[in-house]
């Protein structure tokens, strides 16, 4: 089955309320095993909310709408859908019941302008909204089927859990599962991850696709299957090709942060940081991870130094390194300081340097830091010289 949602409201469409209900359907269509094609997002008006509906259900067979379910007279989801379907809306006494008793209930008058609410498109199937005043509806035809959800998304969950599944499951046959799985990988660009793994990027089931966080990137290996024993052996066999061309570049199930932190602990080494900005980037990179930092002993700020070349931010880096792991006689230090004026580019060189009981290693890079989301490639860069010196690996 192939679907397509529409979320419906204004507010949508002036940045003022974030879509958060598309991001939960779409998840939940995956895990039910429904191709998603599109979202949409359309703003509370008649002509282009039926239209959108029309061109969804041109290219899929199931569209879920939320939003514009409300009483008063800018939510006109109702008005559209009848529009997209060319029936009249219809007076259902049952569901003005249903809301008259939700009002009873809080022991609060019902407003004459909840009456919108008990109107739907003529032979609609209307379910009841246990968890507030806007019923839903479905409403088929040779097209395809629209379901209509509320706006409201704990109303929109709650209807879709115990409504819209058990609906495809049980009338619409919809058996089969999409398992999803996340691994992690460092220290290569996007495009030559792509490049190692193109063949399974372009495959359709599993299908793999990259979204890249700042030098860390995710990879989601999706199955399509007609049982989890089969989406589990598919995602597995495409884990393991993926694990076999990115090597030590993968970090796995663990994010960078995550597996600095476990092999700090099951090395029962103490870390202590030396961050030459006030950013902190190391420190925000390894509070990433909900394991804890246990292991930091202790991290000094010392924004001060205005070194002018990145011969001299290494310098810095390196006994800024050495200086933490004294003050709190940690087995390590880590540390970073960028040079002080960006190049006519606008690249700052940054240096990483870690010292360990009988040596050191550091690296520098080049970063745009005029955007702050710069310093999180520098955090990546110092993690990850330090889970390559945990995990034994030579320079
Ligand atoms: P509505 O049913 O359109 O009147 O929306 C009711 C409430 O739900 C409003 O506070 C909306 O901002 C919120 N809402 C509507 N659509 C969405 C959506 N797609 N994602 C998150 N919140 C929404
Ligand atoms: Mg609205």
């Amino acid at each position: 089955m192939d679907a397509e949602i529409i979320a419906i409201g204004s507010e949508l469409l002036l940045g003022a309320t974030i879509d958060t209900n598309s991001a939960y359907l779409a998840g939940h269509l995956a895990a039910a095993g429904v191709n998603l094609f599109r979202t949409s997002v359309v703003g509370d008006n008649v002509g282009r909310i039926a239209a959108t509906i029309s061109e969804s259900l041109g290219r899929a067979d199931l569209v879920i709408c939320t939003g514009g379910l409300g009483p008063t007279l800018d939510d006109v989801t109702r008005e559209a859908v009848a529009l997209a379907f060319d029936r009249d809306l219809e007076f259902r006494q049952e569901l003005l019941d249903q809301v008259a008793a939700r009002f009873a209930a809080m022991n609060r008058p019902m407003s004459e302008s909840n009456r919108r609410q008990a109107y739907v498109p003529a032979r609609a199937r209307a379910i009841e909204n246990l968890r507030g005043t806007a019923p839903a509806f479905i409403v088929e035809d040779v097209r395809g089927t629209v379901i209509v959800l509320p706006g409201v998304p704990y109303e929109m969950r709650f209807l879709f859990e115990s409504v819209v599944l058990p609906y495809l499951r049980d009338e619409r046959g919809v058996t089969d599962v999409i398992l999803v799985k996340t691994l992690h990988a460092v220290g290569l660009g996007e495009s030559v991850i792509g490049e190692l793994i193109a063949d399974l990027m372009v495959a359709s089931n599993p299908t793999v696709g990259i979204s890249a966080k700042h030098a860390r990137y995710e990879l989601r290996i999706g199955a399509r299957a007609s049982s989890p024993v089969e989406a589990h052996s598919l995602v597995a066999a495409a884990e393991a090709t993926i694990r076999e061309r990115l090597g030590d570049h993968l970090t796995g199930d663990e994010t960078l942060a995550e597996a600095v932190s476990r092999l700090l602990t099951s090395s029962q080494q103490t870390l202590s940081l030396y961050e030459g900005t006030s950013v902190a980037p190391i420190y925000r990179a390894l509070s990433a991870t909900t394991v804890g930092l246990d292991y930091v002993r202790g991290v000094i700020i010392h924004p001060l130094d205005r070194p002018t070349d990145e011969y001299a931010a290494a310098a810095l880096a390196h006994a800024g390194a050495i200086s933490a792991a004294d003050r709190w006689r940690s087995d390590l230090g880590l540390a970073v300081q960028s040079a002080s004026t960006p190049d006519e580019r606008g690249f700052t060189a940054v240096s990483v340097a870690l010292c360990f009981p009988n040596g050191s290693r550091h690296a520098t890079r080049h970063y745009d830091l005029r955007q702050p989301e710069g310093w999180d490639f520098v955090g990546t860069l110092a993690l990850d010289l330090l889970r390559r010196y945990l995990m034994g690996e030579t320079e």
